[in-house]
């Protein structure tokens, strides 16, 4: 149970005084719908506003902000016959003028707030125009009162279309007065010599600064929230550990008939780094001990059949395995891989999404707790409550960055001492596998399956879009299919849905009855349909949201398009680019990007064009990037999105880490003061089903 000292914290932002729908609605954009109040508190100011300095206009400096106290002295607005022109205010203090100046703005304001004779605060940058002192749309106009309440330093938070300072501004502004004042969970030590704040002052500091080194991501209030946030996923992966180790494994391993008679099915060598992969395994599976290996391969490099003969060796000991895959259609691409090859050897295979409904599901979920079945493959539904498994060996876990760690714990606690073997196609760089996998061991696919030729890939401004449909023409002459990709333009997926949907009618036009369209909102056996006429040929150009993102396997697509290639991480289009070279033909990936290009975009683009290799991908994605986002562990307004600089926070993680493993060494419950607020920190951070791991304390 959380603690219910938190409980105002998790209480919707419509509860924060003066925070009415209207303001609610805009900010739930920019912090996630049903925001609450931690949301807004976590959403920590980017940078901050000084607004001390208050100087005379005689002594003014231009190119600084300034707060002046002035009288108005003469309108002049917009002249008939330029309406492009600005107003004009002219005020002084009695040292000298300055010039207000206001651009497209509606004039019965500007005579509202700075009417001809009244004093008033301005308060803005300070330029100079053409000799003259002027502030251009001045930042606050205020009166008196106004200025009573003007903080003198003021956070700047990142935003949303919709959303201005001013609402997400007051919405923190009484959020902080929400945060209780909470045990200290961390080590009294660390907090002195580090001259950390206490979680509440933190918060306080950052969104009420008092100095401008406040809000500095060096300082010690965004340390100490950092370090927090560290320490709770370091906790909630060492508990996670324990438990895991607690339980006892078992051997698992057959005679290897069946993975023989599979390989021989096979229509293709396996590559090197497969057989060791599965040489790997198989070892694991014969000791009695669990198995936690992570099998690590970049796109292509042929995961599928190792999980497969995974499986197979312990259905060989008279035990069921499961794969989980993090889509829909992933669960049916693996489906469609696996099914024939079992078929030539009698592995009776299942699909289990949420999908199957009705008389056909509880025929199938009998029949997995009958045994009947030997390999489920399917999604999060495989975890589900109501899912029971007669005799379940072996977990797979496919694309594990999808996933968090508690998911692949709640498979492996399907059955008993359940090894678990965890796919990913995001090559994690070596640094971070021991500080996110912990005792994981490890198996990589280093070489991809022989016959590949490397990908083209291209950059190309969206500005001569025109002629990549041209070039798209000429290639489907040749049998060329097609991806093309429609980026992530919002947080909806109706809106994607409707981009996407755009360019299949732009390119539907250009190559009638040649184009299909496939996105998120769809029915699951609609998208089925779709990819099966795609993978058949039947249709030459996929318009795709990023449902393709991971793991669609069609040989024979040999170009991709991306468009608005530049709003995609690295680790993205690394993936989406996997898509093509996977069989023998030569293949292409245009980069399409609209200007201006950004400088962080441009460098992940040229990243692209120079490698293919996912590990250097990755190393690059995590300098660029900073590791939450890597590992799409970075969720918005979290204070670990602010992680931007490994280099800054690499030595926290680490002191989290350690520090992680000496608490549950020492007080491997929790229990006690320390304990107590200890557990507090997991529900903050919503690593709720860690803190379940633990007994009732
Ligand atoms: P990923 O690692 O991205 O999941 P897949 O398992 O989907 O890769 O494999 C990609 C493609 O390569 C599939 O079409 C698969 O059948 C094929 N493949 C796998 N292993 C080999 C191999 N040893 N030789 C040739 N093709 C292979
Ligand atoms: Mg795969």
């Amino acid at each position: 149970m959380r603690p219910s000292a938190l409980n105002p914290l998790f209480a919707s932002i419509e509860t924060l005084p003066g925070l009415g729908e209207k303001t609610a609605k805009p900010l739930g954009r920019l912090l996630g719908r049903e925001a609450r109040v931690l949301d807004v508190l976590f959403h920590l100011p980017s940078g901050i506003v000084d607004r001390r300095y208050r100087p005379k206009i005689a002594q003014a400096q231009p190119g600084t902000m300034a707060t002046l106290e002035v009288t108005v002295e003469e309108h002049h607005p917009v002249p008939r016959n330029r309406p492009r022109a600005p107003y004009r205010v002219v005020v002084t203090d009695g040292t000298g003028w300055i010039t207000l100046v206001f651009f497209g703005v509606n004039r019965t304001y500007v005579e509202r707030s700075l009417p001809i004779g009244a004093k008033r605060w301005i308060s803005g940058r300070l330029e100079l125009y053409e000799g003259t002192l002027q502030m251009v749309h001045p930042d606050k106009i205020l009166d008196e009162a106004g200025l009573a309440r003007l903080p003198a330093i003021e956070p700047v938070y990142p935003l949303v279309e919709g959303v201005t300072q001013n609402m997400i501004g007051r919405a923190a502004r009484v959020a902080v007065e929400r945060v209780p004042d909470l045990p200290e969970w961390l080590d009294p030590n660390l907090v002195s010599s580090r001259h950390w704040p206490s979680f509440r002052d933190a918060l306080r500091h950052l969104h009420l600064p008092r100095q401008p080194e406040d809000a500095l991501p060096e300082s010690p209030s965004r340390h100490r929230l950092a370090y927090d946030e560290l320490l709770s996923g370091q906790l909630a992966l060492a508990l996670v550990r324990a438990h895991m180790r607690r339980q006892h494994g078992r051997v698992s391993l057959g005679d290897g008939h069946i993975v023989r008679a599979l390989e021989d099915a096979l229509p293709f060598r396996l590559t090197a780094s497969q057989q060791r992969a599965i040489q790997d395994i198989r070892g694991d599976l014969a000791k009695p001990e669990r198995m936690l290996r992570l099998l690590q391969g970049d796109v292509g490099s042929g995961k599928t059949v190792v999980a497969l003969l995974a499986m197979a060796s312990v259905v060989e000991a008279g035990r069921q395995a499961a794969l989980m895959a993090p889509t829909e259609i992933l669960a049916r691409q693996h489906l469609k891989t696996i099914k024939p090859l079992a078929d030539a050897v009698n592995l009776n295979v299942a699909i289990l999404t949420g999908r199957e409904k009705g008389k056909e599901r509880q025929a199938l979920l009998s029949d997995i707790a009958s045994g009947k079945i030997d390999i489920v493959l399917g999604t999060h539904a495989l975890f589900q409550e109501r899912v029971e498994f007669k005799d379940l060996a072996l977990a797979v876990v496919d694309e594990q960055h999808r996933f968090g760690v508690y998911q692949r714990l709640a498979l492996a606690a399907k059955g008993s001492a359940v090894d678990v073997l965890v796919m990913t196609a995001t090559p994690i760089p070596r640094t971070l596998v021991l500080t996110y996998f912990g005792d994981m061991d490890v198996s990589s696919l280093h070489e991809k399956p022989s016959g590949r030729q490397p990908i083209d890939t291209r950059i190309i401004s969206s500005e001569r879009l025109d002629e990549v449909i041209e070039r798209l023409g000429r290639a489907l002459e040749t049998g060329a299919r097609v991806y093309w990709v429609c980026p992530l333009i919002s947080e909806s997926e109706r809106i994607d849905a409707a981009a996407a949907e755009q360019r299949f009618r732009d390119l539907d036009c250009h190559f009638p009855g040649k184009v299909a369209l496939v996105h998120g909102k769809m029915k699951g056996s609609e998208k089925d349909a779709i990819m099966a006429r795609f993978a058949a040929g039947e249709t030459r150009i996929l318009v795709a949201t990023t449902v393709i993102e991971v793991g669609v396997d069609v040989p024979e697509a040999n170009i991709i398009v991306i468009e608005h290639a530049e709003r995609f991480g690295l680790a993205q289009l690394h993936q989406l680019r996997g898509r093509v070279g996977r069989g023998e033909i030569k293949s292409t990936c245009l980069l399409v990007y609209k200007t201006p290009l950004g400088e962080m975009a441009e460098a992940r683009l040229k990243i692209m064009r120079e490698t293919e290799d996912g590990f250097r991908i990755a190393e690059e994605d995590l300098r660029l990037r900073g590791e939450g986002e890597l590992l799409g562990t970075r969720q918005s307004g979290m204070p670990g999105t602010k992680l931007a600089d490994v280099e800054i926070y690499a030595e926290l993680l680490e002191g989290a880490r350690k520090e992680a493993i000496l608490l549950l060494d020492r007080n491997p419950d929790l229990t006690g003061g320390r304990g107590e607020a200890l557990r507090a920190l997991l529900y903050l951070f919503e690593r709720e089903e860690a803190a379940k791991l633990l007994r009732a304390g």
